[in-house]
């Protein structure tokens, strides 16, 4: 189904599908969860960057018995990622988990299934099943002739409906998979028998580089085709990072409004300052500045104030140790180039006073 006509699902205070939630960020940690206190500076900084959902993975009972401790000190609802074990599942439930996430077909014996969808009815958690292409079964393997998309969405379903069947359809549902367009097309495929949330991803993505590319392009054509619910781009890398990205694929798709967009030109040889310096500087500056607005940087004064006419201010590099300071194309004044970056963050902080 489309992201608006799904079930709508709640995580903590973060409401997903139905009508017209906002599509949800998620990331995962990446700190032993046993740690408490790892594992909560690294959500601040996760919630900071705008995080709104989290993952931690519970293996252990002291894990799940974290869960408990790390709530106390985050503001974004956690989820508790489960493998094979059911007993962790319902410990990290009883310990305040807002989500669990498990794939039942690792989880073993149905009454085991059952006794985690007991839990999860009973404290009202829904829960994600997570099927990636990596854990298909056999029997789906040998009837698809290997890893396809249709052997990944059907297993999916058969998961979902092996919960129906036991009485809960408090449900988010995730199919995922390394190569790119096979996930698109199980999106496209799922979306059309599946009337729960869709936690979307593409897993194993890669490092910050090639995660970013996949992500950017897998997660860009399945929310553009009204698909998707929550996503979460996987990068071996700083979460933080998944989440600057998470952002602006969402922006570039015209899903989610607010924040700086910096654009900056791609330099060439009339470029006299560090330019690729300055525009990676200027991105990390206005990272914590809640306007909605456009910011150009550009590499000279020849062509800088044209091509930065569509923005609302700018920043242009000069000759002889001079840049210039722009606001809708309109030169506004010169500026000594160390002080181009201070200068515009001081006409952002101004912008509505
Ligand atoms: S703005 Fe100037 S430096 Fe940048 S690409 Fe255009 S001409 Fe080259």
């Amino acid at each position: 189904m489309y992201r608006n006509q799904t079930k709508e699902v709640r995580i903590g205070d973060v409401v997903i599908g139905g009508g017209d939630h906002p599509i949800a960020i998620q990331s995962m940690t990446n700190t032993r969860t046993e740690d408490v206190e790892a594992t909560v500076e690294q959500i601040l900084r996760l919630e900071k960057a705008g995080c709104e959902i989290i993952r931690c993975t519970v293996p252990t009972m002291e894990a799940a018995k974290a869960i408990k401790e790390i709530k106390k000190q985050i503001h974004i609802p956690l989820v508790a990622d489960i493998h094979f074990d059911y007993k962790m599942a319902i410990a990290a439930i009883e310990n305040g988990a807002d989500k669990i996430r498990i794939n039942p077909g690792n989880i073993g014996a149905k009454e085991r299934v059952q006794a985690v969808v007991d839990k999860a009815k009973e404290y009202n958690v829904p829960i994600r099943v997570g099927v990636n292409s990596g854990s298909l079964e056999k029997h789906l393997l040998e009837k698809y002739g290997g890893v396809t998309a249709e052997g990944i969405v059907e297993s999916a379903l058969d998961k979902v409906h092996l919960i129906e069947s036991m009485g809960y359809d408090n449900l988010v549902v995730s199919i995922k998979s390394s190569d790119v367009l096979m996930c698109v097309k199980a999106h496209e495929l799922i979306a059309k028998e599946c009337p729960y949330p869709l936690h979307v991803g593409i897993t194993e993505s890669g490092t910050v580089y090639s995660g970013n590319v996949k992500s950017s392009v897998g997660l860009g054509i399945i929310l553009h085709e009204g698909i998707g619910n929550t996503i979460r781009v996987s990068l071996t890398g700083d979460p933080v990072e998944e989440i600057r990205t998470a952002k602006l694929i969402l922006k570039t798709l015209g899903l989610r409004k607010g924040g700086i967009e910096v654009v900056s030109c791609p330099t060439c040889g009339r470029t006299r300052i560090d330019l690729i310096k300055l525009a990676n500087q200027v991105e990390e500056m206005v990272a914590d500045i809640p306007l909605d607005i456009k910011v150009a940087v550009m590499g000279c004064v020849v062509n800088g104030p044209g091509e930065a006419k569509e923005a609302d201010i700018g920043i242009a590099g000069g000759i002889g140790g001079e840049g210039l300071l722009i606001k809708k194309g309109e030169i506004i004044k010169k500026v000594k180039e160390e002080e181009l970056l201070d200068t515009l963050r001081q006409e952002l902080l101004n912008w509505n006073k």
